[in-house]
């Protein structure tokens, strides 16, 4: 397995875990759902920080903590449109 290949698989394995915890389930449509975590993959190893794939980074690091995944709008996204905002957790599955 490659480096990146590995930072692809504890991405998902985290992720997985966290819509667990949460009682929802992750994109079932692999394809968009790889997108999302090789996005997050590419700007924790480039930035440091997962930020999110589908926002807009300010650059400044305090504004974009906001950004991190799981963002700070994630939850209200998941409870009003069943779905985050990168389409990564799912509501229902
Ligand atoms: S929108 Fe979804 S993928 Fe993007 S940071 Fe928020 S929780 Fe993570």
């Amino acid at each position: 397995m490659t480096e990146e290949n590995a930072d692809q698989a504890d991405m998902l394995k985290w992720a997985k875990g966290y819509a667990h915890k949460h009682g929802w389930t992750l994109n079932t449509d692999e394809k968009q759902l790889m997108t999302v975590i090789r996005g997050l993959v590419r700007n924790k190893t480039k930035f440091g920080r997962p930020y999110c794939p589908c926002r807009i980074r300010s650059g400044d690091e305090e504004k974009d903590r906001a950004i991190e995944c799981p963002c700070i709008f994630h939850k209200e996204e998941v409870a009003k449109q069943g779905h985050c905002h990168c389409n990564l957790y799912y509501k229902e599955p």
